[in-house]
């Protein structure tokens, strides 16, 4: 299933370019069972609302984030913003911005290249 997970930091995040603040997490290196990890927090919360495919939260309980792990936001409308969080003991510790990509730049190059297959 192509889905992702939802990250929540405890600190703000700003774009690097922008300086917009960013609020919309998401990420794929979990579990991607569109759970809510909040940083200072070990296991997810739930985001599902219909109860019958809830996981039972014992289970959701026993999962953990990697040591390293990476999420992303859109929020920016020039760029994609990508963070890598850290654990220690388990538990979401530290963040830091690793990558800017530019949207521009990603969807002109994604035009160029496919005007020449018209
Ligand atoms: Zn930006």
């Amino acid at each position: 299933m192509g889905m992702f997970d939802y990250y929540q930091p405890s600190e703000k995040i700003f774009c690097p370019d922008c300086k917009i603040e960013l609020g919309d997490w998401q990420g794929k290196d979990s579990i991607c069972a569109l759970l809510l990890w909040k940083q200072g927090q070990c296991f997810p919360e739930s985001t599902l609302h219909d109860e019958e495919i809830e996981m039972p939260e014992e289970v959701r309980r026993t999962w953990r984030l990697p040591e390293k792990f990476t999420f992303y936001s859109y929020d920016c409308e020039k760029h994609c913003v990508w963070v890598e969080g850290k654990t220690e003991n388990e538990v979401w510790v530290a963040n830091r911005v690793v990558f800017v990509e530019d949207l521009e730049k990603k969807y002109a190059e994604a035009k160029r290249r496919y005007s020449r297959f018209r």
